[in-house]
């Protein structure tokens, strides 16, 4: 029957052009079924990793490492937000679909940037305050002329590729509970996958498989169990269920599914990554100990069904907020004489694997990154031997532990060049005082935070990040080359068949190195720090190479965004070879604000960093350093810290975005929110913080 729809639409599309009307009306995305998002299509981009292997590598070869020189902005889009932009762009038919903040999405003229039609699921903006990490989106998904998009407050749309408008919409989640979605959709044998984020908040993950055609729920797979007090939904959960003490389902548990997945055709199994615990200390989510399957772990599924089919925990009883939520790459790799199917992760924990895809068998696993929590990974177990003493917690004494929870590496994409055999990875560290809250009690209130930690850092307990490209051999397990950033949040990255790599530096250009030795070739400043993933496409004849450009995302938690002024519009900007746009101006650097007086004492600043712990961090940034898209309250001019209580208390700046906490907070913990703002301020008053970082 879906084929017979099709082949109508293809009879259309032939009698539209017939009669010489413009070739437009053919619905863009109508030719994307199951083959072509199996064989890909070169010159476009169909898929969020552009391939079922998520290789995130373009055959493309129109713009090399001898012509990239050339390379100039051929237009831009301005994405109508200040908060941050993840959104792998797709291209088909000439059509770009490309999603922004608060899950809007634009079908915009690949060649020349004139929108065509905009799509807005007006996200109830109170859900910014569920949103752990912003308010973004990282991508859609095409097939069969829809687009589908999953919004921050839990629908996932189907949207008519022609018009935008929707032709399907259900909730995925239980609005209940602090779920968002911020990952993009796939497509596998006509199911649309979403999963869901909120771990932060305190919920139990799942991916769930909805009919394409219907919007009708296929099937849905808890990935850790439930109420131990009912039966389990299947016989996995079962056996997971042995592995977790305690009241843990009450919080829900965790392992939410909010970014990576990947499929293999041949072997047809789907690959999902899961995040952390909820709350993030084990002891405080089951106390007596145990793996917490299937957390930190690398699921292969059934398509059809769901079924799992084998398991790899990276992080077994996970007490630091290190998600196996990473990009994936499926390769196939010669390791000792032998070709294997490979999956390859580098999730937040610093390890980067090579596991066989077919078993889940772990070939090699080695430290990509700065690793204190485990001295390496037993070959035989394929479990990490940990350091001693990483799970003490305590609120008097911070455990410092490298990585933190943003990870060696977050969601932005890695890529792999078959040619040169590299992944690269946009590799990041920074340690992080872990300090548990040992009164720590589920608050079911949405925007709550349930990540089980006392307090915010005050000052001098954050030592300054550091980001780098790193080119990692996955066969030797060990790094080929490495380019320092500046910044340590930087974009993902994308490789070509012209020897290219590209990469959005944190502190505002987009680059391109060789693939094989990681010269850089080329620059050109983006005017915003941060930047999306990557990809490349073609039309008539010419490469383009578009990204995103928006500080935002995770970046708002511990970034620092190197803008004059927080809230510089997000751009699209799309490249090519003498491109006739108008570049952004470079970035700017911040002012240093003037210092202020305020109380000193001890025990009242760490009242208020508990409590901006507990509401603010997730919009405002750990230690109230913003990555921009959100005002850096350190920044805040004399008049907004003269108004915090009509702004936290009465909402005056909810038109800006800022919702108020009536509700949730009293004058004088507002007067102490303030104040621990203000010792935060005096860090950048005393010493630059940007000299420190550089
Ligand atoms: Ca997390």
């Amino acid at each position: 029957m879906s084929a017979m729809r099709i082949w109508g639409i293809a009879l259309l599309a032939a009698s539209v052009v017939a009669t010489g009307a413009p070739a437009q009306f053919r619905p863009p995305g109508w030719f994307v079924d199951d083959g072509a998002l199996r064989k890909g299509h070169k010159g476009e981009w169909l898929t969020h990793g552009l391939d079922y292997a998520e290789t995130r590598y373009s055959p493309l070869d129109l713009i090399t490492a001898a012509n990239v020189k050339q390379l100039s902005l051929a237009w831009s889009f301005d994405m109508e937000t200040r908060r941050g932009l993840e959104a792998t762009p797709l291209v088909s038919d000439g059509v770009m679909f490309v999603s922004s903040a608060w899950s809007v999405v634009y079908a915009l003229d690949a060649k020349t940037g004139d929108l065509i039609w905009k799509y807005d699921p007006h996200v109830d903006r109170n859900y910014g305050r569920r949103a752990c990490c912003d308010v973004v989106n990282r991508g859609v998904a095409i097939y069969r002329a829809r687009v589908y998009v999953a919004t921050l407050d839990g629908y996932l749309i189907a949207l008519d590729s022609a018009t935008g408008k929707p032709v399907w919409q259900t909730p995925t989640v239980d609005h209940k509970r602090g779920y968002t979605i911020t990952g993009a959709p796939r497509i596998v044998k006509g199911k649309v996958l979403i999963g869901n984020g909120g771990a932060e908040m305190g919920v139990r993950g799942y991916i769930t498989a909805y009919n394409a055609d219907t919007g009708e729920l296929a099937w849905r797979v808890y990935t850790v169990p439930g109420d131990p007090s009912k039966p389990q939904e299947s016989p996995a959960l079962e056996k997971a269920l042995k592995t977790w003490t305690g009241k843990f389902w009450e919080a829900g548990g965790g392992g939410t599914v909010w970014d990576s997945m990947a499929f293999d055709p041949r072997l047809d199994l789907l690959y999902v990554g899961t995040g952390n615990g909820s709350p993030w200390m084990e002891s405080l989510r089951s106390p007596e100990g145990g793996d917490n399957l299937f957390l930190s772990s690398i699921l292969a599924l059934k398509p059809d069904t769901g079924e799992l089919v084998w398991y790899y925990q990276t992080t077994p009883g996970d007490s630091w907020d290190y998600t196996a939520t990473q990009h994936m790459i499926l390769a196939d790799l010669t390791i000792g004489g032998r070709v294997r199917k490979v999956l390859m992760q580098a999730p937040k924990n610093g390890f980067f694997y090579v596991l066989d895809r077919a078993t889940g068998e772990l070939i090699s696993a080695k430290a990509y990154a700065d690793v204190g929590w485990a001295t390496g990974v037993d070959q035989k177990t394929g479990r990490p031997i940990e350091a001693p003493g990483v799970r003490s917690q305590s609120p008097l004494m911070p455990m410092m532990q490298k990585p933190g929870p943003l990870g060696a590496h977050n969601w932005q994409p890695m890529s792999f060049h078959p040619g040169t055999g590299l992944v690269y990875i946009p590799a990041r560290m920074d340690a992080f005082p872990y300090m548990k809250d040992p009164k720590f009690v589920f608050s079911l209130v949405p925007g709550v935070w349930n990540y089980g930690q006392i307090a915010s850092p005050t000052n001098d307990q954050l030592p300054p990040g550091s980001g780098e490209l790193l080119a990692w051999d996955p066969v030797k397990q060990e790094a080929r080359w490495r380019v320092p950033l500046e910044a340590d949040w930087n974009g993902g990255t994308l490789a070509t068949a012209g020897n290219l790599v590209f990469e959005g530096a944190g502190d505002g250009r987009f680059v391109a190195y060789s693939a094989d030795r990681g010269e850089k070739l080329w620059e050109s400043p983006t005017g915003v720090g941060v930047i999306g993933s990557p990809m490349t496409y073609t039309l008539a004849g010419h490469q383009y190479v578009a990204v995103l450009a928006g500080w935002g995302g995770a970046a708002s938690l511990f970034g620092e965004n190197r803008s004059g002024k927080y809230g510089v519009p997000g751009r699209l900007l799309v490249y090519a070879l003498d491109g006739k746009g108008k570049t952004p101006p470079a970035v700017a650097s911040r002012a240093v604000p003037a210092a202020l007086d305020y109380n000193k004492d001890l025990a009242y600043l760490q009242k208020g960093s508990a409590l901006y712990a507990a509401h603010c961090v997730m919009c405002h940034g750990i230690a109230a350093i913003s990555g921009g898209s959100i005002a850096d309250l350190r920044y805040s001019n004399e008049s907004t810290l003269k108004m915090y209580p009509k702004i936290v208390l009465e909402g005056a700046y909810q038109p800006m975005g800022m919702p108020p906490f009536g509700d949730r907070l009293k004058p004088d913990e507002v007067e102490a929110i303030r104040n621990y703002v203000l010792d935060r301020r005096a860090a950048i008053t005393k010493t630059s913080e940007k000299s420190n970082r550089r």
